[in-house]
């Protein structure tokens, strides 16, 4: 048992907590071990985030069953086809952002629920949808009947600059804000472990935590 990896989670959970107790943890696992994230599961930890197939798959079966998997990582139609079997197992996919993976996610044999990444910033080395092309992407998605939206999840640009941030946090909020009804919408994915409090702050109902829990990784 690895004690500073259970203080470490501790502290964030109850850092999360003290925010708003129904802000969900997802502790970010991409490039963890199997041991480490057993350690987090036997903390009480259940939502874990994944981003690369190949990884994920190492680990998957090695965990326990009633792991709540969300896949995070940046989604090419070719892979999410070859790993299809993989996705079914996610109880959400954070980071859809394009129109061809809709019927993938659709004939995966069973309903998944999503997030639609977004991406304000025209940062192009991310992925996300502009806000401009967003509308029509939702629109898109009800044409699936085997796909949910449950809301946004979004990655703005690194800053130091805590204010900064939190202007990044309430664009994505105010975005979200405005489609919440129309869309039924109940997620919103914003915050890591440099801001995940300003994210709380700012409403995210979920926040994506890898380095601070685990101190690194591989
Ligand atoms: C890796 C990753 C995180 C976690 O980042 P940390 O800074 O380690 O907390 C969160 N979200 C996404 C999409 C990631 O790829």
């Amino acid at each position: 048992m690895n004690k500073v990896l259970k203080q470490r989670y501790e502290d964030i959970r109850n850092r999360v907590d003290s925010l708003n107790a129904d802000c969900n943890l997802i502790v970010v696992s991409k490039g963890q071990t199997i041991e480490d994230i057993q350690t987090l599961y036997n903390c009480g930890a259940r939502s874990f985030g994944e981003s690369y197939f190949d990884d994920w798959e190492k680990k998957v079966g090695k965990l326990p069953d009633d792991i709540d998997w969300h896949f995070i990582g940046p989604m090419q139609s070719r892979k999410a086809k070859k790993h299809k079997s993989l996705l079914a197992k996610s109880g959400l996919i954070q980071s859809v952002d394009r129109s061809s993976l809709l019927p993938i996610l659709d004939t995966l044999g069973t309903p998944v629920s999503n997030l639609v990444q977004v991406n304000l910033w025209g940062e192009t080395q991310k992925g996300g949808k502009p806000a401009n092309e967003l509308l029509s992407f939702l629109e898109e998605i009800k044409n699936f009947e085997n796909i949910k939206c449950l809301g946004l999840m979004a990655i703005p640009p690194y800053s130091d600059d805590r204010e900064v941030t939190a202007g990044h946090f309430s664009q994505v909020r105010e975005l979200y804000s405005s489609l919440k009804e129309e869309y039924s919408f109940s997620e919103l994915s914003i915050g890591m472990s440099s801001d995940f409090e300003d994210a709380i702050r700012s409403g995210a109902t979920m926040v994506r935590v890898g380095s601070a829990i685990f101190g690194g990784r591989a």
